[in-house]
């Protein structure tokens, strides 16, 4: 069986750009040319636009402009109130077409319609918003302990930013990096991931639409190691902000050295979801779940070790492959599809090939680990988890980034923070008790950029959020992407003549 969408009658559709270029001073390119990649919808696999590579000319022509936005152009110097007016037009405009950017991320990525519409476009529009309003409020510093002269501190725009983006949730992730740098005064480029170009595009003509001066945000299109690299190495660019796996952050870093530039990088995770005996029963099962399987499992803030103490492991476990076993898998666009498919055919090939993995290792498949028998089409694969005799298996140490879940049995609360430590990765760990000593235990003792206690996924985009170890460099968040997206400069000057030595004259002090 195929996704039917014919059989949704309230569906709203929208034409997809049929070639994907780039854009440079705020308009698509028209006639580009170079190597081509097809867009895949990967719940029918049919190809739904076409991607037009570009390499390190494109990449320049992308630059220049975004430079010349920066060095001569108003944005930098504008007024906060004009700044603030085009951001508010932005977050206007993108919700006027929330609908279409919804529709076209779905098309692309396999996500729920439903979860793209509301939670998402919900988050870009309030990016928008919350930056707009921080660029407003941001104080600067002043010192005056030495009393001949007053010392003050300004921020100003760091300069050109190449934005680098994954294909998980593509506005989303972007937003959060274009919204802090256009708000604070800087100009960019953005890189799509080559397998979810589509939403940004539109995305990024449509700001383009909404009075942005022309080259504040531009967009190249293009596979990693040639658009990507060519943008990193870019002698026009002053920052990199890359989101992505862990080795592709090492390469971006090594790349982005020679012109030392500043780099932030949010990586991948292997997150702990440490369900301890004593927690609520419900709740742990339902956070569990939502912790591995939303976003169709494709999240790097993933729980994807859980971690359960034993007395409550082996129900745990049937109760979770029950609720796993029942979730509706199907076509992005219909209403009750709680998870699509798989964005694209190699990751989908990779994800699955863990199950085969976890078998040799000595895994004990808990629940799916077979591609859904319900689909002749499209990247689905059943919800799965396994249940793994230790933490040293490849499935509890490899970011698998799908529906796939590693169960882990402990005994104290000692074990369980040893073994939700023991990975390279530190991006977030969860954790259900109703003893608030074990929550504080997890808070103080695993190494991790952001634990949940008894609340799954609840992002605060004020507070910083990014990764120790692996996971990352650097924070995103109201202090943090200031931080980033600003250099601070400092300014002293005297408060009357400044008490100068007579240097030369022969005169000596005192
Ligand atoms: P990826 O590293 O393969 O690609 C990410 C982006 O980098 C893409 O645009 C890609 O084209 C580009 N790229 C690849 N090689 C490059 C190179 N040599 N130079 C410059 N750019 C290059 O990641 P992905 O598969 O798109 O996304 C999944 C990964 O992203 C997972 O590891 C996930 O955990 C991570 N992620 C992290 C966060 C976070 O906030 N920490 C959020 C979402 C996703």
């Amino acid at each position: 069986m195929s996704p039917d969408t014919a059989r949704m009658p309230d569906l709203k559709t929208f034409p997809v750009p049929q070639i994907l270029g780039r854009i440079v001073a705020g308009k698509p390119v028209p006639g580009v040319t170079g190597h081509t990649l097809p867009v895949i919808n990967p719940a029918t696999e049919g190809q739904i636009s076409t991607l037009v590579e570009d390499d390190a000319a494109g990449v320049d022509a992308a630059v220049r402009a975004a430079r010349k936005a920066f060095d001569e152009g108003p944005w930098p110097h504008l007024d906060l109130a004009a700044r603030k007016k085009i951001m508010r037009d932005i977050r206007d405009i993108l919700i006027a077409n929330a609908e279409e950017l919804a529709y076209l991320d779905c098309l692309d990525t396999g996500v729920p319609l439903w979860d793209i519409r509301g939670r998402k476009m919900g988050r870009v529009a309030e990016n928008f918003e919350f930056f707009m309003e921080v660029a407003g409020t941001a104080a600067g510093e002043t010192y005056q302990q030495n009393s001949a002269v007053l010392t003050f501190v300004t921020r100003e725009p760091v300069g050109v930013a190449a934005i680098i983006a994954p294909w998980n949730s593509p506005m989303s992730l972007a937003s959060m990096q274009i919204a802090p740098c256009i708000a604070f005064g800087n100009t960019c480029v953005v890189k799509p991931s080559e397998h979810t170009p589509v939403s940004l595009f539109r995305m990024i003509e449509l700001m383009n639409q909404a009075g942005l001066p022309p080259g504040v945000v531009n967009l190249v299109n293009g596979r990693g190691p040639v658009t990507g690299s060519a943008l990193v190495a870019h002698p026009g660019v002053d920052l990199v902000k890359f989101i992505g796996g862990t080795e592709t952050g090492r390469a971006i870093m090594t790349g982005a050295a020679t012109g030392l530039k500043k780099v932030g990088l949010e990586l991948g995770g292997k997150s702990a979801n440490i369900i301890f005996a004593d927690a609520d029963p419900e709740d742990a099962l339902t956070g569990a779940l939502l912790g591995i399987y939303s976003n169709n499992g494709q999240q790097c803030l993933a729980g994807s070790r859980i971690l359960v103490q034993r007395p409550i492991a082996e129900d745990f476990m049937a109760r979770f492959a029950a609720r796993a076993n029942a979730i509706k898998v199907g076509d992005p666009l219909a209403p009750d599809t709680e998870m699509g498919p798989l964005a694209f055919k190699q990751h989908f090939e990779r994800v699955l090939s863990f199950a085969d993995t976890a078998r040799a290792e000595g895994a004990k498949i808990v629940a799916g680990g077979v591609r859904h028998p319900d689909f002749s089409k499209g990247y689905y694969i059943k919800p799965t988890a396994v249940l793994a005799p230790s933490n040293d298996l490849k499935v509890c140490r490899e970011e698998i980034f799908g529906p796939f879940a590693s169960f882990i049995v402990f005994d104290t609360l000692d074990d369980a923070i040893r073994i939700a430590n023991d990975t390279k990765f530190g991006l977030v760990a969860y954790a259900w008790s109703r003893d608030v000593r074990n929550l504080m235990q997890v808070s103080r003792r695993v190494r991790a950029g952001t634990i949940w206690a008894n609340t799954p996924l609840t992002r605060e985009v004020r507070a910083p959020f990014g990764g120790y170890k692996e996971s990352g460099i650097g924070r995103d968040g109201l202090h943090a992407s200031l931080e980033f997206y600003t250099e601070s400069k400092t300014t002293t000057l005297p408060w009357d003549r400044a008490p100068l030595r007579p240097i030369g004259t022969g005169k000596m002090p005192g």
